[in-house]
Parts: C-alpha cells; sequence; structure tokens
C-alpha cells in the first residue's frame, strides 16, 4: 500500500496527562486549515475500552459522540471546534478496538497458524488504520497518541509509529513531542530535565522528534529553549511554548505567533496553496478572541450536573456556552451547580440567586435526580430561562408529571423502574440489550419540528438533525395530558415518533431536548439552541461588565 502523497504530523505527549495534547493537535490542524490544505485528525487511544461509552466522566471527561454514533474521546470535540468539521469513526480508535480486532481475525483464522504478538500483528493493525486513512484523499493527516511517553499502554502505538517513520518517504513525517515544563517556585526556575527524559525515551524507542512544544506556566527564555535543544537533537527554533491561557481558542493564534504553522510546513516541504478560504480560519479567530476579551455584558448560567467537581465533565456545553455568548458580546459566568447539594426547597433560593439562566446536564443514573427535579421546579415557577439536554429533559418531564399534572408516581423507570407512572421509560429496541458497549441511541437522528414552536423560530427549519446518547425516552402514553397542561411535544422522530423536545407554554424559555446540541457547536458556527438560550437569559437578568 503506497502511502507517499500523504503526510503525516505524529504528536505525542510527555511528563504528565492533561496537557492539552488535543488542544495543540486541534490548533495546528486548524492553522494547516487556515493556509489551504485538507486536514483530517486522528485520535490514538491507548486503554483497552472499545471506546469511551463506558467510562466515568471523572476519569475521562466527557464522552463525546460522533454524528455515525461512536462514543469517543473528549478530543473529538475539540477537533469538531477548532476545525469546523464533523468527525466519524474513523477519528478515533482505542487499543481495545485494535486487540478485539485481531483476536477476531485470530479467532477466523485469518494468520494462518501463526504465533499472534504484539509486534506485528497489533502494531501491522495500527498502521492499516493510519494508512486507510491515507486514501481519503487529505494532504495531511494529524496524529495524536494519547496517554503519556513512558506509559506500558502506549508502546504498541510508538511501535507503529516508528515502523511507519521508515515507511513514509522524506518529509511525508514528522514528529512534535508535547512536554511539560514545571516551574519550581521556591527557586523561581523552570525546569528542563522531565522533558529531556521523555524524549530520551522516545529515542530509546527509536524515534526522533522534531518539534518540541512545552506547555508552561510563564515564558520560555531562548536559554531554556538552547538547553532543550542541546539535549534532545532539535533545533532551539523548532522549541516552541504553549503557554497558559484563559481560553483554548487563544492557543492556535500564539502558536501561529512563534512559526509552528510555517515550520511545520517546512519540515513537510509544502507551501501554504492559495484558496479563497485561506486565513479565513485565522482571521476568524483573532476576531473571536477579540470579542471574547471584551464583552459588554454578562449573564450568570447555573450548571446543575452530577460530575461538577471536573469542568471536563460537561465540556461541550462549556464551550457551546462560550461559542453563543462571546457572538453576543456576552460573558457567559457559568455556575457549577452539584445537584446532589440541592437538597432543600429553602436552600435553593440562595443556590440560584442572581442566575440568568438554568441548564440542566446529561446523565445517568439516580444520583442527583432529586437536586435536579427541585431545580426543574424552581426554574418553572420563578420563569428563569431553562434549557435540558437529555437527561435535563427527562427530569423536566418528571416535573411536570408530578408538580402540575399530579402524578406523585411519576418517574423515570431508570431510576424506578417499578414506577407505575413512567412517564420516561426505557425505549422498545433497548429492551432486550445486554452489552453496555455502544448499544444506546446514538449519532445523528432526524427531527420534525412544530412550525408553531419557539424551537422553530430557533431553528429556522422544519427538519433538524441532532445527535443522540440514550436510553430511555418520553413515554408517549403520556403525550396528550402533557400538551393540554401546557408542555407542549415540538420536536417529534418522524420514523419512530419518538419525542425528540418538548416546550412549556406561557414561559419565557423552557425548552427539553431528548438531543445534545453541544455537541454540534463550533468556534465559527456557534450553535443556535444555545445562542438563543443566552440570550433568552440574558434578557432575564443580565449584568454591565
Ligand atoms: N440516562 C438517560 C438515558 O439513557 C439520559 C442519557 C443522557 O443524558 N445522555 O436515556
Amino acid at each position: 500500500m503506497s502511502i507517499v502523497k500523504t503526510k503525516y504530523v505524529f504528536v505525542t505527549g510527555g511528563v504528565t496527562s492533561s496537557l492539552g495534547k488535543g488542544v495543540v493537535t486541534a490548533s495546528l490542524g486548524m492553522l494547516l486549515k487556515s493556509r489551504g490544505y485538507k486536514i483530517f485528525l486522528l485520535k490514538l487511544d491507548p486503554y483497552l475500552n472499545i471506546d469511551s461509552g463506558t467510562l466515568n466522566p471523572y476519569e475521562h471527561g466527557e464522552c463525546f459522540v460522533t454524528k455515525d454514533g461512536l462514543e469517543t474521546d473528549m478530543d473529538l470535540g475539540h477537533y469538531e471546534r477548532f476545525l469546523n468539521q464533523t468527525t466519524t469513526k474513523e477519528n478515533n480508535i482505542t487499543s481495545g478496538f485494535i486487540y478485539k480486532t485481531v483476536i477476531d481475525n485470530e479467532r477466523k483464522g485469518i494468520y494462518l497458524g501463526k504465533t499472534v504478538q504484539v509486534i506485528p500483528h497489533i502494531t501491522d493493525e495500527i498502521k492499516k488504520h493510519i494508512k486507510k486513512i491515507g486514501k481519503f484523499g487529505y494532504d495531511i493527516i494529524i496524529v495524536e497518541i494519547g496517554g503519556t511517553i513512558g506509559d506500558i499502554e502506549v508502546l504498541p502505538y510508538i511501535e507503529a509509529v516508528r515502523q511507519l517513520k521508515w515507511e513514509l518517504k522524506k518529509f511525508n513525517g514528522l514528529m512534535i513531542h508535547l512536554t511539560l515544563l514545571p516551574f519550581i517556585s521556591a527557586t523561581g526556575e523552570i525546569k528542563t530535565k522531565p522533558t529531556q527524559h521523555s524524549v530520551r525515551n522516545l529515542m530509546e524507542n527509536g524515534i526522533q522528534v522534531d518539534i518540541i512544544v512545552c506547555r508552561t506556566s510563564s515564558h520560555i527564555s531562548n536559554y531554556i529553549k538552547k538547553k532543550i535543544a542541546l539535549f534532545c537533537n532539535v533545533q532551539s527554533v523548532n522549541v516552541i511554548e504553549s503557554i497558559d491561557t484563559k481560553i483554548i481558542y487563544e492557543i492556535p493564534y500564539l502558536l501561529h505567533m512563534q512559526n509552528f504553522d510555517q515550520m511545520v510546513l517546512n519540515f513537510l516541504n509544502l507551501k501554504s496553496i492559495k484558496t479563497k478560504t485561506k486565513n479565513f480560519y485565522l482571521e476568524h479567530w483573532k476576531s473571536f478572541i477579540k470579542k471574547y476579551k471584551n464583552p459588554k455584558y454578562k449573564v450568570k448560567i447555573a450548571l446543575v450536573g452530577k460530575y461538577v467537581t471536573l469542568h471536563d465533565s460537561y465540556k461541550s456545553i462549556r464551550e457551546s456556552l462560550i461559542h453563543a455568548g462571546t457572538i453576543n458580546d456576552i460573558y457567559v459566568q457559568i455556575k457549577w451547580i452539584y445537584s446532589e447539594n440541592i437538597i432543600k426547597e429553602e436552600n435553593i433560593q440562595k443556590i440560584f440567586k442572581n442566575i440568568s439562566g438554568i441548564l440542566i446536564a446529561p446523565g445517568f443514573g439516580k444520583r442527583g435526580v432529586k437536586g435536579k427535579i427541585l431545580a426543574v421546579k424552581y426554574a418553572r415557577e420563578n420563569k428563569i430561562p431553562f434549557l435540558g439536554i437529555c437527561l435535563g429533559m427527562q427530569i423536566s418531564v418528571i416535573e411536570f408529571a408530578r408538580n402540575v399534572l399530579g402524578i406523585k408516581d411519576a418517574d423515570s423507570s431508570e431510576v424506578n423502574p417499578l414506577t407505575p407512572n413512567p412517564v420516561i421509560d426505557l425505549m422498545n429496541k433497548q429492551k432486550n440489550i445486554l452489552y453496555k458497549g455502544g448499544t444506546m441511541r446514538l449519532g445523528d437522528w432526524k427531527c420534525s419540528l412544530v412550525k408553531d414552536s419557539k424551537l422553530f423560530s430557533i431553528y429556522k427549519k422544519k427538519y433538524i438533525v441532532e445527535r443522540h446518547r440514550h436510553r430511555y425516552e418520553f413515554n408517549n402514553k403520556y403525550i396528550d395530558i402533557f400538551s393540554r397542561a401546557g408542555m407542549k411535544i415540538v420536536g417529534i422522530n418522524p420514523e419512530t415518533n419518538l419525542v425528540e423536545a418538548l416546550e412549556l407554554k406561557n414561559h419565557i424559555f423552557f425548552i427539553g431536548v431528548q438531543y445534545h446540541p453541544e455537541y454540534k457547536s463550533t468556534v465559527i458556527n456557534p450553535h443556535p439552541l444555545f445562542i438563543s438560550f443566552v440570550l433568552f437569559s440574558k434578557k432575564y437578568k443580565s449584568y454591565d461588565i
């Protein structure tokens, strides 16, 4: 298989995890797209889960869902938001997926009696996937290798990349290493030793890095760059910094100012392509950052969820609020509310004091549901703008059934499987499913909007397509009684009749959606539902800056 035409950039991470490798990868993708190239971003995850769907958000942050229904790593969200281009199953593979493929092949007898081994069978399967992408017609494929250099799990990927580098012609493969430069406050020094060790570890595995990106809390001097260059076999001009920023969207521009994209093109022996869109992304980015830094108003959105100690658990929602606010000159301050802390009606007033809007996040299981119901009640009764996403919508249905329709035992069968009134119930198709991974209703589904609804006025079209991730649904037996009492079904899947969206009449903004609008918001195309929610929140209560 020839992979001569496509250029490959491999990004590894050293010293610790959580350095923002995904953001640096996405930033490079955006900068090169801005230069006129067709870019593909691929994330290789070293864990043994087949996909990210079964991972706890506390450990891995939010689970992102692609349009074709793969539950993936959070970094794919960055890829979409930065490149304004959708991802699919091809953009993410895990070691679990690779191992399963190899083991399935072995059972089928495909290896013809060979001893099946990490090298060559696992590494070949990794290379096969990377090469397959090379046939899709992209100019540059940026491959982000998850995990940290030195981890046992990362080794098969490093070995696969080493082999690939040999197969690739000169100028067609580039290695970028993102590393941490710790700052020792007692001596006021930035330390390079951990970087030297992680680059050396790569060398021991046969890989020479070309560019080193240093994550740092303060600017690095030429002296530091030279020192890193000396120990790591790179030119000091190819040592750059990725400094801590207030928002991640500043990063592409800061990297660009250090010649990052040009440096990569030089290594790959490429020139900027003259296209109409050339520099469009970078220019757009500059004005976005300017707007973000100079807001005219502030709104305070209460984000109610059960994973609130880690903001990464609701990453896409957070970013969608930033996109929607920024383009409307609004700074969206998020008040993170741990739903288990909302215990009594008395403390609610204190929690939601001065709030402009309430958003109930997606989620699974019963933990924190009680508090979420109280939060919905507060938003409904006090006419505070409300947006419920997935579980958030389901909670608004339970609340309405109990407190407006008087069905006191109404519940979701996810929370109480024995409830006599399952207003939210398991979807028929889900009933006999045993395996938890990859079996939810996932990815893009069509939704038909009711013309006379707020949602229609927001999307300005009858049919929309949004991404999903759920097993439970609104129980259609209750449609009439809900509608008569003012909770209107405004979005339905045309093929299955599943309820996709609800809204409350006589309320400034009370919308619940079974789907996840947050997966589709990007810097260039902020999502209309978030824009509307933020604007209604501003109308309800805004603060001058
Ligand atoms: N737990 C709910 C379900 O499976 C909602 C899931 C979610 O919020 N993504 O239907």
